[in-house]
């Protein structure tokens, strides 16, 4: 037997109408079925958006100062609890349990920002602009906002959005992956406990059918999705025809460039760490290395040296003194792929410096293990650097200058991440200016900004023009509206003026 992870719908668990459509989830570590997730049909999209709107009509009209208590009370549950969900997390994503609770403390940093919400919609106000005329301006939340999410960051990505959508005044219907769907059910009873009303965060459990529903739906005004290019490109595209305002960020290839000032022991220290972390199933991750001038071979060995540091294993079997650095991948089924390219790479004629394949894991033999792999000498037509891998494989690729180094970063379709390491402000800065990406790192590997920050890449990572959290996200799920008063005494106003209107 295992179990059933349902919706959250109204305030309550909801197992679905249709027991023929659900979807297998696993322990990556073991390869165990550990449950199955119901997957969503047109009656749980209409219950869903028919709860969140009616629930979000009577929640934008609560004080500011009572939906900021709410957010509150989750804050300190969510605090107080972490460990809970990090272990929901490490059982069906994979990643180690410092990771996971690296991960709840990101996507709480956003709650707390979100807490700041009475200050964060504070409008504008010009009294006197013409003769007895006052001008503001107020933000209002738009209604059901929808939120589709990736396998990869199960709780932070979430996170990104709905604590300032519903902090906001909007009632949000969260469509996680179907991969690891039961954080997002932990978050909903959370929510329950910290007082929120029924209805105004609920959970979508499903596939392509559950997306397209919120996407067609007229009741849902706008979508924040997070996942594939591919799928952001079309969520953009679909969700835009109906009149929705949507943010959809999408892959990446993220190129950390390593100039031959830089310390190249931090240097390696830091491709490691980015490189391998969670596996590389991070959009963050490092996944190229473009090792400018004659640093390359130092470079390359220093990596290596560090992979073979690496314990790679089970993270629910942390113990006090040990934990895993790396755990495995998210499905078998990725972990073929991503082993797929290694061949792909080798057939290709890049050289195979370590190979994660022969991978001695301290797990169970059927979980879904590839080791850190590293590759040198790899070309830009290669399919190892091309492709969006997702798995933890590196590629070294070399440049003779600066110039050709920067121009690569740039030619790349996907403008997620890059990083910098040198020694010299001046290259640095260079950089920071005339790289063509959305978050920079200048020798700091994963540069994701803080939660008062906007996150959000360039080019084929992004379609649309909002970034996460931070004030954009405030802006996203907002609208302006500005009001124009008068308030004559009587009789001192008044008379007919065709002309538009002058202001004195
Ligand atoms: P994915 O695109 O496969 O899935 C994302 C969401 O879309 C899931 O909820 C999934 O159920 C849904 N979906 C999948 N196929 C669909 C289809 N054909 N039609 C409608 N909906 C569909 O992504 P994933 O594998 O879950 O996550 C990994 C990807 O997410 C990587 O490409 C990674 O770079 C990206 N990502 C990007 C960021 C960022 O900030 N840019 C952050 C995290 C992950």
């Amino acid at each position: 037997m295992t179990t059933l992870i349902p919706h959250w719908i109204d305030g309550k668990a909801h197992p679905g109408s249709d027991e023929s459509r659900t979807g297998d989830v696993t322990n990556p570590a073991t390869g165990r079925v550990t449950g199955r997730v119901a997957f969503a049909g047109p009656e749980e999209i209409e219950a869903a958006v028919a709860s969140a709107r009616k629930a979000g009509l009577d929640w934008a009209q609560r004080s500011v100062s009572a939906r900021t208590q709410v957010v509150f009370r989750f804050r300190e549950l969510l605090n107080s609890r972490k460990e809970e969900l990090a272990a929901i997390i490490t059982a069906e994503h994979g990643k180690v349990r410092s990771d996971a609770l690296g991960e709840v403390s990101r996507g709480q940093e956003v709650v707390e920002f979100a807490c700041g919400i009475p200050h964060l919609l504070k409008g504008g106000n010009s009294p006197q602009v013409s003769t007895g005329v006052d001008v503001k301006s107020i933000r209002q939340p738009l209604g059901v906002v929808g939120i589709i999410s990736p396998f990869n960051f199960p709780a932070m990505v979430p996170m990104w959005f709905f604590p300032i959508a519903i902090a906001a005044g909007n009632a949000v219907v969260l469509k996680p992956s179907e991969k690891d769907p039961s954080a997002s059910i932990w978050m909903a009873e959370l929510w329950r406990e910290a007082g929120l009303p029924d209805g105004v965060f609920t959970v979508l459990q499903g596939d392509k059918v559950a997306v397209d529903g919120l996407l067609d739906h007229p009741d849902v005004a706008a979508i924040s999705f997070v996942g594939s290019t591919p799928i952001a490109e079309y969520v953009y595209e679909r969700a835009s025809r109906t009149g929705k305002r949507v943010q959809a960020l999408g892959g990446a290839k993220n190129h950390m460039v390593v100039l031959p000032d830089a310390d190249l022991d931090l240097a390696a220290d830091a491709a490691v760490s980015a490189g391998y972390g969670s596996a590389g199933e991070r959009c963050m991750a490092i996944s190229v290395v473009v090792a400018v001038g004659d640093i390359g071979d130092r470079l390359v060995e220093k990596i290596a040296e560090r992979t073979g540091t690496l314990e790679i294993g089970d993270g629910a079997q942390a113990q006090p003194d040990f934990e895993a650095d790396m755990g495995p991948l998210v499905t078998r089924t990725h972990r073929d792929k991503v082993a797929s390219y290694v061949e792909g790479g080798e057939a290709e004629g890049a050289t195979l410096v370590v190979d994660g394949r022969a991978v001695d894991a301290k797990g169970e033999a059927d979980g879904f293990w590839l080791g850190p792999t590293l590759f040198d000498h790899v070309t830009p037509s290669m399919s190892v650097y091309t492709d969006e891998i997702f798995g933890p494989v590196l590629s070294v690729v070399r440049a003779d200058t600066y110039q050709e180094a920067l121009d690569l970063v740039n030619a790349n379709r996907y403008g997620n991440g890059t990083a910098i390491f040198t020694g010299n402000g001046g290259a640095a800065r260079a950089f920071e200016h005339d790289v063509q990406v959305g978050m920079v790192g200048v020798n700091v590997p994963i540069p994701v900004p803080m939660a008062y920050y906007s996150f959000g890449g360039w080019k084929a990572s992004l379609f649309g023009d909002t970034h996460a959290h931070g004030t954009e996200g405030v802006h996203f799920f907002t609208r302006g509206k500005v009001v124009t008063t008068r308030w004559p005494d009587p009789g001192t106003a008044g008379g007919l003026e065709l002309a538009f209107p002058k202001n004195h």
